[in-house]
């Protein structure tokens, strides 16, 4: 009896004439995903995924984890395929579902038929495979609206697929298929969950940190290198850049009226962050921010941050309240990650009432003021360390 994989498509299956684009994606993805556990054959046939093993002795479990945490499914079942062939399906059903069947008091059994060469029409099939489970299982009662287990055969093309229950996936589009973005990585709470939510859409990513020490400190970065690590079983490996932002930071403490402090700060980085961006091919930057959460994220600091440079700055947590951010981040399991303390740039040297709706030509005035900061923002985009990410690599942060 052999166990496959299968992934069932959400919103792709909506593409029209690049539907194939996605599916290609997707089934390079899923491959990459379970090719360290051993040879798979992958492949999609009616917007089903089939993942295959090749081997025996693959750890099941395991695979069926990695690819629950792929963006492009829906739902994954695991399911056992046999021959076409109805007394093969009854001790097909029965070796690979009969436990389970013992833990229960009622099924009912569904049947699907793709391949309408098969002699018993999807009534028959229902009714007499569950016959046979009923003879097997004298115990059980059959309900048809409310069971305890569905029992669920199909036929298709291949051979007959006797599946496990359905679990939802992760839903979304395969990463890779709407463009590069780079993330503003912190240590908090809020960004790790902002990279998740747009590589659910598709989004390939770097992530960009800012660290100035020695008012932050190593473990800081190391902080940061977890998180990204931890998301990366939902964003692929990727790359962490992180920028030396001491020198603009302490030039902008030297420089600027104290009250505009933090939005000059944030105009900076995007700034940085827009020539890293043009090296390696970002199409957008996203950020953790969400309205009103502080001072610098009012409807006026983001009108102002966003007139730094001209790329588009995806906010993907700009109408989530922080309860449902929390949620998201106990989900992706970055939470507890992120509430372990820890020094941002962000909160160094920042006054105790920054100008809540700050005037874009007030804060062009005060740049003008500033005429060393294009030279440090550029030395500091320049001497960015780069850090590869690999997926699901352990960073041990404690
Ligand atoms: P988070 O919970 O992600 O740290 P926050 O609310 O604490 O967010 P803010 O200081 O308000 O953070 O920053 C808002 C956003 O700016 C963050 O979500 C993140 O995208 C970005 N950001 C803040 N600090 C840094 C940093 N040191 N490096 C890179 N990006 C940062
Ligand atoms: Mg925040």
């Amino acid at each position: 009896m052999k166990e496959i994989l299968m992934g069932y498509q959400g919103e792709m299956s909506l593409k029209g004439l690049n539907k194939h684009t996605f599916e290609a994606t997707l089934m390079k993805i899923l491959r990459y995903r379970l090719k360290p556990l051993g040879e798979f054959k992958v492949y999609c046939a009616q917007s089903t995924f089939y993942m295959e093993p090749l081997e025996d002795g693959i750890d099941m479990d395991e695979a069926f984890a990695r690819v629950s945490k792929v963006f492009g499914l829906a739902a994954l079942s695991r399911s056992v395929v046999c021959e076409k062939n109805f007394e093969t399906i009854c001790e097909t059903a029965e070796m690979y579902l009969g436990d389970a069947l013992r833990d229960v008091r009622t099924f009912k059994v569904e049947a699907k038929r793709a391949d309408k060469t098969f002699p018993m029409n999807s009534p028959e099939l229902m009714r007499e495979l569950g016959a046979y489970l009923l003879g097997k299982h004298p115990h059980l009662r059959v309900d048809v609206k409310n069971p305890q287990m569905k029992v669920f055969v199909e036929i298709r093309d291949y051979g007959a697929y006797i599946h496990g229950p359905k679990v939802p996936g992760e839903g979304g589009l395969p990463v890779g298929t709407s463009g590069r973005g780079l993330n503003l990585l912190s240590g908090g709470i809020d960004s790790p969950v902002a990279a998740w939510r747009m590589a659910r859409r598709g989004m390939a990513l770097d992530h960009i940190h800012f660290a100035s020490p020695p008012y932050t400190s190593d473990r800081a970065k190391l902080k940061v290198m977890a998180l990204a690590s931890k998301i990366s079983v939902y964003t692929g490996g990727c790359n962490l850049f992180v920028v030396p932002y001491t020198k603009p930071q302490e030039y902008i403490r030297d420089h600027a009226p104290d009250v505009l402090f933090t939005v000059l700060m944030r105009r900076s980085m995007m700034r940085i962050a827009n020539k890293i961006a043009g090296k390696i091919g970002a199409e957008a930057l996203i950020t953790g921010e969400s309205l009103a959460q502080v001072a610098s994220q009012t409807v006026k600091a983001l009108q102002c941050t966003d007139a730094a440079q001209d790329l588009p700055v995806l906010r993907p947590l700009i109408g989530m309240d922080k309860n449902e951010i929390i949620e998201t981040s106990r989900h992706t399991d970055t939470f507890e990650l992120s509430i372990l303390p820890y020094e941002d740039c962000c909160t160094i040297f920042t006054p105790p009432h920054p100008k809540i709706r700050p005037e874009l030509s007030e804060i062009l005035a005060a740049e003008a003021e500033m005429p060393g900061l294009a030279e440090l923002e550029q030395e500091a985009a320049e001497t960015a360390e780069r850090i590869r990410i690999r997926l699901g690599e352990e960073i041990e942060f404690v």
